[in-house]
């Protein structure tokens, strides 16, 4: 009776960038299994980060901003 309960928890991940604690929910974990993504291993913040990093370099391919 438990089991499904018991199946997902709320984890407390180390993010791997800048050492935070992060949580992810049952319910993000059920999504990312779903997604048959795998579990993060760097805080929301962190991800967003990276995510915007790799944009930038993707748009810097095109050619080179001077900043101002
Ligand atoms: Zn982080």
């Amino acid at each position: 009776m438990e089991d499904k309960l018991l199946a997902f928890r709320f984890l407390t991940i180390q993010c791997r960038s800048c050492g935070c604690d992060f949580i992810i929910s049952p319910t993000e974990q059920e999504w990312f299994l779903k997604t048959r993504l795998s579990i993060p291993s760097h805080c929301p913040v962190c991800r967003q980060e990276r995510k915007l990093a790799k944009q930038q370099a993707t748009q810097g391919q095109g050619g080179e901003r001077d900043g101002s």
